[in-house]
């Protein structure tokens, strides 16, 4: 059983050479009276937040999820198949979904997974972002987070990425108008080109946040979907609306930053009457079953556009996970272990 291991806790942004893979042996069969299912993994998902379960857990990150173990496999949201089940929930062929180490077979317990309805006819890969929790982040924090009317200006950063695409299309079928900011040409044109922003811009081209943001909103911003933080927050802040709203989804470059930026236009929440809030997928885990009625029909009828970049075997899972934070994922970063 292949598996990728954390050598030890990150300091700084993670690199290849902080995971390994390693090899063991591992009888494909549960234990009667376990309660366990036996999963072949077949996609993982690669996620900003992995980078920070790698570092030495502090109260904070705590409040987030439990840190990886050096010397044991990292994990997250998987899809798999079961091989062997002692839960009566589970028979062998079943796909599901939900967490799993980073490996070729895992045994796990209920209630970490969820059965995958086949009958919806959907790539198997679409579980570990858009029908998983990604879609459920990209939702809940739109809607509820930011409570949009039509008509409403949009912003949102790393827009071309697994949430950000879905948020900007969110917006659009709201009636939003939507920009977008990221960090390649081939990305910006896939915000203007395939998702339907209305505007979009590369910010490693133009490090003047706040002009980019003045020209691509002359009347304000009026709700931004953060998913950078740092000096992009900074200028958006300068350019907010009275009484406009903030989901703070995400802060990729803040994670691994010793020294972090300083956010100057903080006082801009007070002067103009801003909403701003932090959220987890997890507060939502309700909405999951609301979220697929919204959601099913749109990918069913084509209105939804979702890109995935899937990589594929275990052994380059380490590259695809630490890209995530020098953008190398057009869309969502998937990693296909084995095809079922
Ligand atoms: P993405 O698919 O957007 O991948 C990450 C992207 O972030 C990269 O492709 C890159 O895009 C951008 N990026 C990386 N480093 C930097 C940097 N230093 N400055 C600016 N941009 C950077 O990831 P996700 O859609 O999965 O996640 C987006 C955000 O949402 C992350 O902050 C993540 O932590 C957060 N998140 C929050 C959840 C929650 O429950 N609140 C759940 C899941 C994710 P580019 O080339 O455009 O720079």
């Amino acid at each position: 059983n292949k598996q990728v291991i954390l050598r030890d806790y990150v300091k700084g942004v993670p690199k290849q050479s902080d995971l390994m893979i390693v090899s063991n042996t591992l009888e494909l069969k549960v234990k009667p009276g376990s309660s366990e299912v036996l999963v072949k993994n077949i996609y993982l998902s690669c996620d900003p937040y992995m980078g920070i379960l790698m570092r030495e857990p502090t109260p904070s990150t705590l409040a987030l999820l439990d840190a990886f173990v050096p010397g044991k496999p990292i994990g997250g949201i998987g899809v798999s198949k079961v091989i062997d089940s002692d839960d009566p929930a589970f028979i062998k062929g079943d796909f599901v979904w939900g967490m799993v180490d980073w490996e070729e077979y895992s045994t796990i317990k209920m209630p970490m997974i969820f059965k995958i309805d086949v009958t919806i006819n959907v790539p198997l890969s679409y579980y570990t972002g858009i029908l998983g929790t990604l879609g459920l982040t990209a939702y809940a924090g739109f809607h509820e987070i930011c409570s949009p009317k039509k008509g409403e200006t949009v912003f949102v950063s790393a827009a071309s990425g697994a949430i950000g695409q879905l948020v900007g299309q969110f917006a659009k079928l709201m009636g939003c108008y939507v920009v977008g900011s990221a960090g390649s040409t081939q990305k910006v044109d896939l915000l203007l080109n395939k998702f339907g922003f209305d505007d979009a811009f590369n910010y490693k081209e133009e490090p003047d946040f706040d002009s980019a943001l003045k020209r691509c909103f002359p009347n304000g911003i009026d709700i931004y979907f953060e998913n950078v933080g740092g000096k992009m927050l900074d200028a958006v802040l300068l350019n907010m609306n009275i009484c406009g709203r903030i989901a703070v989804c995400g802060m990729i470059s803040q994670y691994h930053l010793e020294t972090r930026d300083i956010v100057n236009n903080l006082p801009n929440i007070m002067f103009k009457r801003i909403k701003m809030q932090g959220f987890l997928f997890m507060d939502f885990h309700d909405q999951l079953e609301k979220f697929y009625e919204f959601v099913h029909p749109l990918l069913k009828e084509g209105k939804l556009k979702y890109v995935e970049d899937i990589v594929n075997g275990l052994d380059n899972g380490p590259a695809a996970l630490v890209g995530l934070y020098h953008g190398q994922n057009i869309g969502k970063q998937v990693l296909l272990v084995d095809a079922h």
